[in-house]
Parts: C-alpha cells; structure tokens; sequence
C-alpha cells in the first residue's frame, strides 16, 4: 500500500473506529469520512458522488453489475472470453453470451454484434485486461451496444484501469465501472462499482440498507477512506508514472528478448498499459521458470494470480489464439510505481539466466535418452 493509504486508514482502525451508520458525534465522524471518501472517488471517475457505491472487492463490483441487472430487468448478459473470471463467471452462470476476441484480446465487433439482441440486459467488457495489459477503447462498444440492444447497460471492469488510464475517459462510455482498491495501492477487501443515475440494478447483498440500498452491510470504513486516498494519489501522478514507467517496461521487455532467444511480447506496447510486461518464451515451462525465479528475487506469474496459485492454462491466452505449446512458456510481470531501474536490470540478469539454465537441463535430459 502506498503511505498516505495507510496514513489515512489508521485512525479509523483505533479511535475514530465508529459504524458510520449510527446516530451519535462518533458515528457522524465516520459518515463524513465515508463522504469526504465517496466525492474523492467521484472526482477521480468523473461520476457524480451518489453514483459511487463501496464494495467488498472488485469480484463483487462485477458480480453486482451483472447479476444485479439480470435480477431486475430479466434478460441474459454478454461478455468477452478474456474477461477476468469475476465477469466471465458470472456471465456463464446466468447463461449468458460469451463472445470472440482478437489477438490482442480485445472483443470482436463482428461477434459483439451477432451475440447481442432485445434480450440483452448487460455487457461487461474490460477496460484493461489483467493478464496481457490490452486496453480496449470502450466507445465504439458503447454504439454498437446502443444499436443492437438499445435497452442493455453497458458494465466495465476497470480494476486494471486506474493506475494507467485517466478514468474520466472512460466514464462516459458506461453506466457502470468496477474498482479494486488493491490494484492503485490501496487496501484489499474493499472495491467500488460506480453506477449511473438512473440505472436500476438489484442489490446482490440485502439486509441493513447501507448505499441508499443498492449494498448493505456496515461500512468499511478504513479500507473505504484508503482507498479514496490511494485513487486520489493514482490519479495525480499518473501522467508522470505512465512514461517513467512505459519506459522501464520497454527496456525490460527488450532485455528480455535479446538475452533469452525465442521470447515475443504477447501484445505490442501500443496496444496495452505502460505496467504490463507479459512475454512468451519458447521451450519454458512457466512453472519451472516461476519457482527459480523466486528463488531468484523475482516475483512473477504465469496467467493470473486468482486461481490459487494453479498452473491451468490462461484463458485469455486461448482466447486470443496462443496456442497451449506456447502458452506453457507464458510470463507476466507487472511493473509499479515501488519498480526502479535496478529492479529492471535485476530481473532481466535473473530471468535470462534461469532460461539458459533450464534450456541447459532440457537439452541434457534430451542427450541422456537419446544415449540411453
Ligand atoms: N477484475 C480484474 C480485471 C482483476 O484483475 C481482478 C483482480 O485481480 C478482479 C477483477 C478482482 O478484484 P478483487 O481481487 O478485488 O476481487
């Protein structure tokens, strides 16, 4: 977490540690904090504060917008097949349309368009993909969705956004936007899903009525005061971060490929967030290459961190057409405002030099049983 995150929840863990939904000073206290908390995250989405609602995560931001518009106004939503599995797991257990993407990732109009009819109520499409950093631009969603299915929101999922893009572009593409504190230094536990006036979606979490009724359940507020403080922080370095950043990636990326033969960058820099780092290389098994590289000081993955640790072939990677040879060779390394140009060169010494040992170990086992 970045410093003033923690500076900021602090006090809310011990003595301003009220349930802002009470009706004395301390609970008060707290309330303006969850609304000093709620007009910061408006600011920096270009929302209205009363469309900003707290969540437990990003996972239940994707899930609310899908199964809370399902539940209200029938239907079946659609989505992209490289979706983070918030989105597509909710999609697929509503019996929605899961739609082609391209190379990069990105859906297909063609496919959105043939998917999508009266019957939609919701598509979700992610701002940024968590995997491989493609970023999709969402306004030409935006008119397709209105054309074909004129009644049907239209949901993005930008936990991977906010660090890289200036969300008040994005905003005005959707009606609804998913957030994750973890992913711009804040706290995990606590998310945001900003929804437009106006747009009615079913709570997927009832009981005490807290967010005028749309999620209930008492307020975190530490985690909810953090996390304005660590958007508000993304967002003001953001344009500073992006090209320092972009070009520590670049150089990574490029180290990369010169010293471990046979590596390609999944997606072109163009095409994705200055953070995202994900290579292919060739004759690796992703799983050998992980556990010496940790051994190594490098913490890196494969595909992505939510399937405990699971080495099942990425999704994203099958959607976009890599095949399951190379996919096996997949590397993701994400790079963040804590990341130096000392990182950089160490990680490219310890990744080129895990790759040769390993190629070293395959060709020797392959000599010994062509021996034997
Ligand atoms: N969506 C995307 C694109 C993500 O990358 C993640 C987490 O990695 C999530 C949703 C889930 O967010 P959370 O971990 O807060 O539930």
């Amino acid at each position: 977490m970045g410093e003033e995150a923690v500076a900021a929840m602090l006090p809310f863990l011990s003595g301003r540690f009220a349930n802002p939904s009470g009706a004395h000073r301390f609970a008060r206290d707290a309330r303006r904090a969850v609304d000093e908390a709620r007009d910061d995250v408006a600011a920096v989405v270009g929302c209205r504060p009363g469309e900003v609602v707290f969540t437990g995560c990003g996972t239940e931001s994707d899930n609310a917008a899908i199964a809370g518009a399902v539940a209200r106004h029938g239907g079946r939503p659609a989505c992209p097949a490289a979706e983070h599995h918030a989105v597509l797991h909710a999609v697929e257990r509503l019996g929605g349309e899961v739609v082609a993407v391209d190379g990069a990732g990105r859906v297909r109009l063609d496919a959105l368009a043939e998917a999508l009819d009266e019957d939609t109520t919701i598509v979700s499409v992610m701002a940024v993909n968590n995997e491989v950093g493609t970023v999709t631009d969402l306004a030409p969603i935006a008119a397709l969705v209105k054309d074909r299915a004129p009644g049907a929101l239209l949901h993005t999922d930008a936990v991977q956004a906010a660090s890289w893009l200036d969300l008040r572009t994005v905003w005005p593409s959707v009606d609804a936007l998913s957030l994750s504190g973890h992913k711009f230094g804040g706290p995990k536990g606590v998310g945001v899903l900003a929804v437009r006036d106006g747009m009615a979606l079913d709570p997927l979490i009832v009981g005490g009525g807290q967010e005028r009724d749309r999620r209930s359940g008492t307020h975190n507020v530490a985690g909810i005061v953090a996390l304005a403080e660590a958007l508000a922080a993304t967002d003001a370095e953001r344009s500073v971060e992006v090209p320092r950043i972009a070009a520590l990636r670049d150089r990574l990326v490029a180290g990369l490929v010169a010293g471990a033969p046979g590596t390609r960058e999944t997606v072109a820099p163009a095409d994705k967030v200055a953070g995202s780092a994900h290579v292919l290389i060739a004759g690796i098994e992703s799983e050998s290459l992980l556990y010496l590289l940790d051994d190594a000081g490098v913490c890196a993955s494969a595909a992505s961190a939510c399937a405990s640790g699971a080495m099942d072939p990425s999704h994203v990677l099958a959607a976009m057409g890599v095949g399951r040879t190379e996919a096996a060779g997949a590397l993701r390394l994400t790079l963040g405002r804590t990341t130096t140009d000392g990182d950089v060169d160490l990680a490219i010494i310890a990744i080129t030099s895990v790759v040769a040992t390993l190629r070293e170990r395959t060709a020797a086992r392959a000599k010994t049983r062509s021996l034997a």
